[in-house]
């Protein structure tokens, strides 16, 4: 260490501590460790425990052990072939001798030099009949301050090793801050009667317990007291942030009951129960001066567009404008369709806006209303009839959140499968531009938000990733919906399932296939993979199973305009059978189409596999949906049956949560929790305690001004700012 004797304090950056090589510094930067503080806050991945006291004359090849001994030898050099640096020493301990080895760590060798007694602990490893260490945990066994990591004598954490950082390293440098006493210095955020209330551990003791425990229970109290800090602070921000945004104030929509009676007395039936909680809830919030923040989580089916298209309703009736985003053309177009059928008798203008392409409805004023047609218009017509408010209603992808989409007055957003969107995009759209406020500098107010999804999301994941948003349930179908008939087809009776199929198709029903999912760490190649599976999948169908039938293919390589090409061929039903690769997951509507098969269904989530079966499960006939096992562990088929028998998504969602743990849930990755964090997830009462006293904080004081630390504290956190 350079800065010897000197005390420690959480904001050093590491830098000025230790010599880092530029890798190093690189995958420091990388994982956001700069500081002492960010160093003590890497927490290990998993413990190991201590390996067997052993002599070197008894040591196996690949046994871990602990070696008590002297260094008889210690040089830093680089490796012969990649030059890379490491230190080597030889240790005796009276019955033999053996090679430690210390990779990007020549300092190691010098820190224990010739003549050091140490005890080291690792797995042995034997080349040309010589036996080492690579990477040991090491410490004086007398004399000198130790380190307190990585003592044989404790569990040895495992941190995840990343480019020129070992596991190793972090343990010995965590160590050293440890032995210095930097975590005692650092301010604990979580306000001491919350600890007391929960019984939770103090930062100084959980940093030292989580990097250094006696015993796993020790190191789980550490753990659980980091998870509810994490979805505490979590909830903190999204509560602040969501007060803050709703200061801002909305227009107040209120419509007559009278119009929404005669709009909703159109629909081809009758609303469920659920939709008409959903739609009071909502009509509620738009009425309020304060602009709402609502969730729609329904099951595939369960019918969250008519729900949308009396939101906007109320909106257009209120001389407002709806934005409507969807995460993909083909869902835009959709929806841009759907809303032309609950609008087109009332005159009211719609537009589509994606990356690709401007449309309107209708083609021509002139051309009545009742055609349904719409036209190609150029981008710059369409968003000067946006900002004029002659079309009130938008719909469109990622294009309507560009800086040229000005409004007259936007009153709604609504974003559809909102789990595709990260929460800043949610947020930009959100803020809208409002043509006339960016001239004239009026008072800035904001829309009201509508955001659905169709993922089923563990209430632990709503209340923490969701957390600024208010939650309605869609828990119920429509009558007359029959529960798809879904069935795990072993290999050999693949048969049985195509006649099926057969059966549907001679009925003048559809097919879609569903290819598996390859898992690659880079998505493009991923694509790529699926692409060519599922073509392959395509032609052995058309040509072995299928040869009487027009079978189509979709994927995530085709270009958009053959996508939309095929899903055209299949909607119109010139296409029988339709294989796809994921691509088809969200919220496609067609009707007609009555199986689905899956291949390689272990590789899918249970939420997922239900989504996929959702596709099916679109009108009153009988459906079908096959599960086909890639791999036939009894695991996998009891997973399986999971699906076989639920019968709501929000059901399989907890299960992927407890089976796959929540790194599978759909937006985990915007979470911003740490694998400790989403650990939590499973445990409903915890999260449930630490949103509440977050709730309690922010509703005695919103800008936390009174709580100092958890401002601090807040500030470290990234946030979305609304200006
Ligand atoms: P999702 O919630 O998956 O977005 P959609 O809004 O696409 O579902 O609705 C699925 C289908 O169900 C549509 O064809 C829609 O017209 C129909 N639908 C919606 N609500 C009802 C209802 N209450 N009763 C019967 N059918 C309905
Ligand atoms: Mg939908």
């Amino acid at each position: 260490m350079r800065t010897i004797g000197k005390l420690i304090t959480a904001d050093m950056p590491l830098g000025s501590l230790w010599r880092l090589n530029p890798e190093q510094e690189a995958t420091l930067e990388k994982l956001h460790i700069a500081t002492v503080h960010d160093l003590l806050r890497h927490y290990p991945s998993r413990y190991e425990e201590p390996g067997q006291a052993k002599h070197i004359a008894d040591c196996a090849a690949l046994e871990t052990v602990t070696l008590t001994g002297t260094i008889t030898k210690s040089e830093a050099r680089r490796a012969f072939k990649k030059k890379t640096p490491l230190g080597e020493a030889t240790l005796d301990d009276g019955t033999g001798t053996l090679t430690l080895i210390w990779f990007h760590q020549p300092y190691m060798a010098k820190k224990f030099g010739v003549g050091a007694q140490v005890q080291v602990r690792g797995q042995v490893r034997e080349r040309n009949k010589k036996i080492s260490i690579i990477n040991p945990d090491i410490e004086f066994s007398t004399g000198e301050t130790t380190p307190l990591l990585g003592s044989p004598k404790s569990l040895a954490p495992v941190y995840p090793a990343s480019a020129g950082i070992s596991s190793q390293w972090f343990a010995y440098h965590i160590g050293e801050l440890l032995g210095r006493r930097a975590h005692e210095r650092l301010s604990d955020p979580l306000p001491d009667d919350l600890r007391a209330r929960y019984k939770l551990p103090s930062l100084s003791a959980s940093l030292f317990y989580v990097h250094a425990p006696q015993r796993l229970s020790d190191a789980r109290a550490a753990q659980k007291r980091f998870a509810f800090e994490e979805v505490f602070f979590l909830n903190l921000v999204r509560l602040r942030d969501r007060e803050s945004y709703q200061e801002l104030g909305s227009p107040r929509l209120a419509a007559p009951e009278s119009a929404l009676g005669q709009f909703t007395a159109r629909f081809p039936f009758t609303l469920t129960s659920a939709q008409a909680r959903a739609v009071a809830a909502i009509l509620t919030d738009l009425a309020r001066p304060r602009p709402m923040m609502r969730l729609l989580e329904g099951d595939v089916g369960s019918g969250k567009t008519a729900v949308a298209a009396i939101a906007a309703y109320a909106t257009v009736l209120s001389g407002q404008e709806i934005a409507y985003m969807a995460p993909t053309e083909i869902l835009a177009r959709q929806h841009f369709e759907s809303f032309i059928g609950y609008f087109a008798h009332l005159g009211v203008q719609v537009g589509l806006i994606t990356g690709s392409e401007c449309r309107k409805f209708p083609s021509k004023i002139s051309a009545g209303w009742r055609t349904e047609e719409h036209t190609h218009i150029s981008r710059a017509q369409l968003l000067k009839w946006v900002a004029n408010g002659e079309i009130p209603i938008l719909v469109g992808t990622h294009a309507l959140i560009q800086k040229n989409v000005l409004w007259k007055a936007l009153g709604l957003v609504i974003i559809d499968e909102q789990h595709r969107f990260g929460i800043s995009q949610r947020m930009a759209l959100a803020r809208g531009k409002n043509a006339e406020h960016t001239q004239n500098n009026t008072k800035k107010s904001v829309p009201h938000l509508l955001t659905m999804t169709a993922t089923p999301i563990p209430r632990t994941l709503a209340l923490t990733i969701y957390g600024d948003l208010d939650l309605t349930l869609l828990d119920e179908q429509p009558v007359g919906r029959k529960p798809v008939i879904t069935e795990i087809i072993p290999e050999g009776e693949r048969e049985r399932a195509y006649e099926r199929m057969r059966a549907e198709i001679e009925e003048g029903r559809q097919a879609f296939i569903i290819c598996p999912r390859i898992e690659e760490p880079d998505p493009e190649k991923e694509l790529a993979l699926e692409a060519k599976s599922a073509k392959s999948e395509a032609k052995r169908l058309q040509i072995d199973i299928f040869p009487e039938y027009e079978v189509g293919l979709v994927h995530g390589k085709l270009h958009l305009h053959e996508k939309e090409q095929v899903m055209k061929d299949f909607t119109e039903r010139r296409l029988h059978v339709l294989v796809s690769t994921s691509v088809i997951e969200v919220g496609v509507n067609i009707p007609n189409a009555t199986v689905i098969a899956i291949e390689g269904a272990e590789r899918f989530g249970l939420a997922q596999i239900h989504q996929f079966r959702g596709r099916v499960a679109r009108s009153d006939k009988q459906a079908y949906c096959f599960l086909f096992l890639g791999s036939r562990s009894a695991a996998s088929v009891a997973r399986l049956k999971a699906v076989v028998n639920a019968k709501n998504g929000f059901e399989l969602a907890e299960k992927d949560l407890q089976i796959r743990g929540a790194g599978t849930l759909g937006g985990s990755a915007q979470s911003g929790l740490s694998d400790i964090g989403m650990e939590a997830l499973k445990n409903l009462k915890m999260v449930e305690a630490a949103r509440a006293e977050a709730a309690k904080i922010i509703d005695s004081d919103p800008t936390l001004a009174a709580h100092p630390l958890l401002h601090e504290r807040l500030s470290r956190t990234q946030t979305i700012h609304f200006e």
